[in-house]
């Protein structure tokens, strides 16, 4: 029987709450799929900060590096806005990316039926979207060289940032990309600003000559501000959204909002060899925390790609993504996707409508 170990940060806010929720579902499911899981609960953000006075202590950096995977909740809250930025629960999400090496992030948009009136768009522009985001996480303008501010001699002050894209940086983005694009419906749309940037350019030349090694993959190059107006025009069109990380961070906030609830949206940020970090969109939500109104299907969701990505667990993947299509075909809302006149049904009340939905 295969067994993996998974570290576990379940962190602030209603960290702890969607996490008791995600990890008894993956006992379950685990069971029902003939693996076992271990669990390894680990410090991060402000929950490290009270216990040690580091947002990310070594011992958990070792911990996630030694995992199968990696399931994150959230981190931050109020009561840490005023320490030193690298005392931040923030700093130690930032560090714990970049000491896994981290550089794909990838976010799914899909629509519930059930759900789409919780959207701002109109029902016949999104209904059926179910899109990747494959964002590049470690490079590019937030990361380039040089960077910083200067006073010139006339006294005016000037800010830079240097985009910046090697040939093996965008290899290796791209990919996951069309690896992502061959498991769903092999098309895939790279987005650039190659009709301005130079970098852009070598990104643009790079995917066209991978796109050799993936003769069942469709490929489109599109630019960035077309690719935004697209997204909320007529997004039923993308399937693998590929794109570096200025870009990406943009337009997989936009992407996401597609589907109207933070609370519905999981992610995965995955390196070249070692575990992956699956984690929900959202953040702590301090504004709830300890009140058992938290949604946690963002979790589970994230739990799902942990099993489909990470361990290769594809039909565990699948039955709680069905649990969660289940409850929700059901009725069931927590407050952040209530309609109006309805009762919303508490975090733990969720969870255990999923249990059973599993059975
Ligand atoms: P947030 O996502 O925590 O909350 C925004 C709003 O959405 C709040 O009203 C909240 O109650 C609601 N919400 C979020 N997730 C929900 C859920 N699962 N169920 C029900 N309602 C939910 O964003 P914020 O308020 O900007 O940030 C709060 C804290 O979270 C800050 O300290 C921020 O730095 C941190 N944060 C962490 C992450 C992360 O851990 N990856 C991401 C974003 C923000």
């Amino acid at each position: 029987m295969s067994s993996y170990r998974i570290t576990l940060l379940a962190g602030d806010g209603i960290g702890p709450e969607i996490t008791a929720v995600a990890r008894q579902l993956l006992e379950v499911v685990a069971e029902q799929h003939h693996f076992s899981l271990s669990f390894d609960p680990q410090p991060v953000g402000g929950a490290a900060i009270d216990a040690t006075g580091e947002p990310l202590p070594a011992s958990t950096l070792a911990a996630c590096r030694q995992a199968d995977a990696v399931l994150l909740a959230a981190i931050g809250g109020p009561q840490y806005d005023n320490l030193p930025r690298a005392k931040r629960p923030e700093s130690g999400l930032l560090a714990l990316r970049s000491g896994m090496e981290l550089f794909a992030n990838l976010r799914p948009v899909k629509i519930v039926p059930a759900l789409i009136g919780a959207s701002t768009l109109r029902e016949e522009v999104i209904s059926g979207v179910d899109l990747m985001v494959v964002r590049e996480l470690t490079g590019g303008i937030y990361f380039g060289q040089p960077k910083g501010r200067v006073t010139t001699e006339s006294g005016e002050e000037r800010g830079f940032n240097t985009m910046t894209y090697s040939s093996s940086e965008i290899d290796r983005i791209a990919r996951v990309g069309f690896d992502l694009a061959v498991q769903r419906s092999a098309r895939l749309c790279s987005v650039d600003k190659a009709n301005v940037l130079d970098v852009s350019q070598l990104w643009r030349e790079r995917v066209d000559a991978m796109a050799s090694d993936y003769s069942g993959v469709e490929v489109s190059h599109m630019y960035v501000d077309n690719a935004a107006m697209q997204l909320v025009r007529a997004p039923r069109q993308f399937d693998v959204l590929l794109t570096g990380n200025l870009f990406g961070d943009i337009l997989s906030d936009e992407a996401a909002m597609l589907t109207g609830s933070i609370g519905m949206l999981p992610s995965a940020s995955l390196g070249t060899e070692g575990p992956g970090l699956f984690e929900p969109v959202h953040g702590s939500a301090p504004d709830i925390a300890g009140q058992d109104k938290a949604n946690p299907l963002a979790m589970v969701l994230s739990a799902a790609m942990m099993l489909r990505i990470g361990l290769k667990q594809e039909a565990a993947a699948a039955s709680l993504e069905k649990a969660v299509d289940k409850v929700l075909a059901q009725g069931l809302r927590t407050g952040d996707l209530m309609a109006e006149d309805c009762t919303p049904v508490s975090c733990q009340a969720m969870g255990e409508a999923l249990l059973k939905a599993l059975e």
